[in-house]
């Protein structure tokens, strides 16, 4: 399975730091879940709340539009694929809204 692409950033998955990501929100009764990197995953969850991502954030296509996920994919776009560090996402607290 290592050919398969991630979802959101669109690199190859590898075989370490997989996640799995459901689009509507396991909250929300969601079923179907997509393999993506743990770093993009991590992303999502930071940017997004629960209900965000239920109300507007339920696709990969809607998600990648969103500024700061466009930001991260160009960012871990140089990364090789079984890079994770839990140092990036830690000023997203000071993201615009
Ligand atoms: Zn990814
Ligand atoms: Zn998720």
């Amino acid at each position: 399975m290592s050919d398969e692409l991630c979802p959101l950033c669109g690199r190859p998955l590898g075989t370490e730091n997989i996640d799995r990501h459901h689009l509507v929100p396991k909250t929300f009764k969601g079923k179907e879940q997509f393999p993506i990197h743990k770093i993009c995953h991590r992303k999502i969850h930071s940017a997004f709340t629960e209900r965000e991502l239920l109300n507007t954030y339920h696709t990969w296509e809607a998600l990648r539009a969103h500024e700061d996920i466009r930001s991260f994919i160009a960012w871990v776009a140089k990364k090789p694929p079984g890079f994770y560090t839990r140092t990036y996402t830690a000023n997203d607290k000071k993201r615009r809204r």
